[in-house]
């Protein structure tokens, strides 16, 4: 069975002691938390503090972006190696806000995955489409050029250090989450997809993550059902209890 996943992205949110009185909540409330994994995602300024903080504790460490090159002359750039040298064990890759605000592209998102993976680290890669899109009935044939495109070069092996994060863009941050059928409709067609790139035994083995307007109250109805393996979870990550709550999820 697939170990359930529970994300905090607490993008551009928190000062350092902000982060680390964050961390100290977490850490106490889900000191206990089985059966699931639990990582948060600090800004790159609060890494290092969050890190010595959960050090002890279940709940690991995420980066919310990298640079797919390990080191050199790219300024403002964090690599995946230096994310985990920070402690670090997965990084977000290809969120809807890179994609939008600052334009980076399938092949772009390909090659920070690649670069992920082959740091020893797991992606969180991203996809989902807008509204317009869903709209025009154009959800799958966007979801499949993400997912096509993005993965591009992987062999099974390599995917294990993926993981899949559905999230429509229409739900970020909006406080409009897709239905229960409609995440598993979707987590349902990725699924297949990847059973046809990458064989039968990995698509049942990959974690594929719901995201988008994630909250304590409707994370159980998501939870329950049979493709949701997790949550990416944004805005309700940054209040200690509603997260806690979040990942302490029901299975109905
Ligand atoms: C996200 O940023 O990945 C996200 C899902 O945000 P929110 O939970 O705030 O919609």
């Amino acid at each position: 069975m697939r170990k359930p996943f529970i994300a905090g992205n607490w993008k551009l949110h928190k000062t350092v002691a902000e982060s680390v009185a964050l961390a100290r909540e977490l850490a106490h409330g889900l000191a206990d938390v089985k059966e699931r994994d639990v990582a948060v995602a600090p800004a790159f300024t609060a890494l290092a503090s969050v890190a010595a903080v959960l050090s002890e504790s279940p709940v690991a460490l995420a980066g919310q972006n990298c640079y797919p090159e390990a080191q050199g002359a790219f300024t403002g750039e964090v690599s995946p190696y230096l994310l985990k040298d920070v402690g670090c064990r997965h990084v977000i890759v290809g969120h809807s806000e890179r994609r939008q605000l600052f334009g980076e592209t399938d092949g772009f998102i390909n090659t920070k995955v690649k670069a992920v993976v082959g740091a020893g680290l797991t992606a969180i890669f991203c996809i989902g489409e807008t509204l317009a899109e869903r709209e025009e009935e154009r959800t799958f044939s966007v979801l499949e050029h993400q997912v096509r495109i993005g993965l591009n070069g992987l062999d099974a092996t390599s995917m294990q250090h993926v993981i899949v994060a559905y999230e429509p863009v229409w739900a970020i941050g909006t406080g409009r989450t897709a239905t229960t059928g409609q995440a598993q409709e979707a987590h349902g067609f990725i699924r297949g997809l990847l059973a046809e790139m990458f064989g039968d035994v990995l698509a049942q083995e990959i974690r594929i993550l719901y995201g988008g307007s994630v909250k304590a109250d409707n994370i159980d109805a998501l939870m329950a059902q049979p493709d949701v393996d997790g949550a990416l979870v944004g805005g309700a990550s940054l209040k200690a209890d509603e997260f806690v709550r979040i990942a302490a999820f029901q299975n109905l």
